[in-house]
């Protein structure tokens, strides 16, 4: 079964409001290190080796962990060696013996039938790996490293042959990154994609570079971009069936160069109370990824929420999201932050709210009672759900 979503983030968000209760986790990213191969133009991470033992991990993950948990396992390159995919390995099993649902983010250079096999067999749920462009002169250009769009070409084919062949619960996520640089190559970025992959291809994604003024696209590109090229590309997503994503483009759109161009986020950060994020090299505990990539940079102004091994300090919850979250942050979360502010705030209206989240049985009673509101809330506002 798939992870809850914003509801889930909405009733612990609610439960820390009014009952000062430590919120459940919906989402453990796990980063045991910042060791890569590649040399992407927009990763600024700042080179590390784990310095977190797996004890350590395994606590994190029996502490915080429950049924339909997402555990996000990045790095740096997480199967850059065998050591790494070792790691991986052991991760993912723990993560489904203990119920979670495990992810992985890779760039799947060195990737082999043999390992995916063994990825699906661990009981990987979901992989994630990224474009820059749609051929080796502009994929590599902007990897950093020559090879890696024929690699990374090779090793999505692996994974949609051994997709096909294996019966079990698996996502496959390509994402494209994109920048001033690069956008205008989307369209044949898709047609790569979906000609080759589309049949194996869960969810077709887009990850817009933010935070780094040289990649940032300007507002001549903003008004292009919804102009001209939103609407042909919306079409060409619709013909491959990837309708989802064509909507996260319009989300990521939505903005305006005021409110930080790839639009403006909630007044809190709802995501924050229901995620924390291990930076193995660090031995800290971030709220979230993108804040842990923000702290290598500029580590007196970042929010810790504790280090390893110690309780973590909710209290800092309380002053997020920062001002410079606006940048930061990806129209993903921002779009979960705001379907859960949705969520408060029809829950909110409740008359006897405080008396339902004092059940024991909490959760099962606000979904219970909730359930006409969601209803209405999907119906009239399909936005705010998935
Ligand atoms: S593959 Fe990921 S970690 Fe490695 S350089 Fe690129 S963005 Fe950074
Ligand atoms: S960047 Fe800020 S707003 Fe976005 S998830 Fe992290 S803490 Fe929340």
């Amino acid at each position: 079964m798939k992870p809850l979503g914003s509801d889930q983030t909405a009733i612990q968000y609610l439960r820390y409001k009014f009952l000062g209760e430590e919120p459940l986790k919906d989402f453990i990213g796990l980063r045991p290190d910042t060791l890569c191969n590649y040399k992407c133009v927009s990763c600024k991470q700042v080179k590390g080796s784990c310095k977190t033992s797996e004890k350590e991990f395994q606590d994190i993950l029996a502490e915080h962990g429950r049924q339909r948990v997402i555990c996000s396992i990045s790095g740096g390159e997480p199967l850059l060696t065998n050591e790494h995919f070792l790691r991986v390995l052991q991760h993912t099993r723990l993560c489904s013996t203990l119920g979670l649902y495990p992810t992985l983010f890779s760039n799947c250079h060195d990737l082999d039938g043999r390992k995916v096999e063994m990825l699906l067999e661990a009981g990987l749920k979901r992989l994630t790996t990224a474009f820059y462009g749609p051929d080796a002169a502009s994929h590599d250009k902007w990897r950093g490293v020559p090879g890696s769009f024929v690699a990374q070409y090779r090793a999505l084919k692996l994974i949609c042959e051994k997709k096909r062949e294996s019966r079990q619960e698996f996502e496959l996520i390509v994402s494209m990154v994109f920048f001033r640089q690069n956008f205008r190559q989307l369209s044949e970025m898709i047609q790569m994609l979906g000609d080759i992959f589309g049949d194996e291809i869960d969810r077709l994604d887009f990850f817009p570079i933010k935070e780094y003024a040289d990649l940032y696209l300007s507002e001549e590109d903003v008004d292009y971009f919804k102009g001209e090229l939103l609407p042909r590309l919306l079409v060409q997503l619709h013909s491959y069936g990837f309708d989802v994503a064509g909507r996260k483009l319009q989300e990521i759109l939505e903005g305006n160069p005021e409110d930080g161009v790839y639009g403006i986020l909630p007044e809190c950060c709802y995501s924050s109370h229901t995620s924390l994020y291990v930076s193995g090299h660090e031995r800290l505990i971030y709220p979230c990824g993108y804040m842990s990539d923000y702290a290598e940079r500029h580590p007196e102004s970042a929010v810790v929420l504790g280090k390893v091994g110690e309780k973590l300090d909710l209290s800092k919850l309380k002053t997020l999201p920062m001002p410079i979250c606006q940048s930061l942050c990806g129209p993903v979360v921002k779009g979960h932050n705001r379907r859960a502010q949705r969520a408060v705030e029809i829950m909110q209206a409740m008359p006897d709210l405080e008396q339902v989240l004092r059940l024991p049985s909490y959760e099962n009673q606000l979904v219970l009672r909730l359930r006409r509101e969601y209803i209405a809330m999907r119906d009239e506002k399909a936005f705010y759900r998935k």
